[in-house]
């Protein structure tokens, strides 16, 4: 797939845009004035793959939790700020790496041309984001994809007479279509980065579907440079496993373990679903710069040749397992024994990649 060209910016040492990969972002559900939770939670979505964090402000309570943040965090930060122009200046002097300015909750403009010169001043990143939840209300009669655009348009024009081109654009919709629609609309209009997302995607299946047909369709227009998926969950670890794995079926995340395993059937031999979910975790634990397929088949029908074809498989036979490395078994062991020796594989051949073809 080809991908638009956009500029580059830099949100903190996170390079999105240009010709840098297609990272992910997440959002923490914790207020950021409750230091130790809101790090954990950075940390659990860095571990499972988000590349940068977004953290709602709602108060100015928050800040003194926005600079230990900033100290302690793994990941560059995003302050998601609405109606208060003050904390958004105040969370730029905290050091944060950028501000998500809502076109639809911000009023007044000499402040958000403060703003905009304090950013330029400390390197910040503008994350122009708009929302079909709160468009300007006098955009409201527009068509919601047109009110999108025209909000982003009416708030770019203070950055760019400003000369300030660290900017991220989003314009986010609760359906598909329109989604698509208005990214394939700003990818035309601008040559600044592009976050995408689905807004308010919804719980579970619902949302997880929902959120992977806009998205790996957008990407696969060659369109969209930082992705999120916005899930009604506890914690921020499911939506950043989803976006890997979007990024991941799509072509665009080249690292990390990918587990692919049969349905299972009636010749299945074994418990093939708990293996899966069992090596899936152990599999969290391992980090690999590059990717690694995995293959769990159930049978030795199909699965030798599945097995054949990732860098490592597992093919169970008659209370046995057939381990494949890079397409040739090199060993055939009970069942019972088979996850501690694919753990044992993988770790192998993570830390030799000479180990993978
Ligand atoms: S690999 Fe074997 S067990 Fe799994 S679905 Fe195919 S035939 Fe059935």
């Amino acid at each position: 797939m080809k991908r638009e060209k956009t500029f580059q910016v830099f949100l903190g040492s996170l390079a999105i845009g240009g010709r840098s990969s297609v990272s992910v972002e997440s959002m923490g559900r914790v207020y950021p004035g409750r230091v130790d939770e809101c790090l954990n939670e950075i940390c659990a979505a860095a571990a499972a793959g988000s590349d940068c964090f977004r953290i709602a402000v709602p108060d100015e309570g928050a800040l003194s939790g926005i600079i230990q943040l900033k100290k302690h965090s793994p990941l560059p930060l995003v302050a998601d700020i609405h109606f208060s122009p003050i904390i958004a200046l105040k969370a730029v002097e905290a050091g944060i790496d950028g501000i998500r300015v809502n076109p639809g909750t911000w009023k007044n403009r000499l402040q958000y041309q403060q703003l905009i010169e304090r950013m330029k001043a400390r390197n910040g990143v503008l994350r122009l984001g708009a929302n079909t939840g709160s468009l300007p209300s006098h955009l409201q009669k527009k068509g919601r994809v047109e009110a999108l655009l025209d909000s982003i348009i009416e708030m770019i024009e203070i950055p760019q007479k400003n000369d300030f081109h660290r900017i991220i654009l989003s314009a986010k919709s609760t359906d598909i279509n329109e989604t698509i629609e208005i990214y394939e609309r700003l990818a035309d209009a601008f040559s600044y980065p592009l976050h995408v997302g689905l807004t308010e995607a919804g719980e579970g299946f619902e949302g997880i579907i929902k959120s992977t047909i806009a998205l790996s369709t957008i990407l696969q227009k060659g369109i969209g440079n930082n992705i999120r998926v916005s899930l009604t969950s506890p914690n921020p670890v499911l939506e950043s496993q989803v976006a890997v794995q979007i990024l991941q079926g799509v072509g665009l995340r080249q690292k990390g373990i990918e587990v692919i395993s049969c349905p299972t059937c009636a010749r299945t031999r074994g418990d093939v679903v708990s293996f899966v979910r069992e090596i899936k975790e152990a599999v969290q634990m391992i980090s690999s710069p590059f990717p690694i397929k995995l293959a769990i088949m159930g049978c030795e029908v199909n699965g030798p040749g599945e097995a054949k074809e990732a860098d490592l498989g597992l093919a169970f036979g008659k209370s046995t397992a057939l381990l494949f490395v890079q397409g040739k078994v090199v060993k055939t062991m009970h069942q019972q024994d088979a996850l501690s020796e694919l753990v044992k594989q993988l770790q192998l051949m993570v830390s030799n990649p000479m180990v993978k073809k």
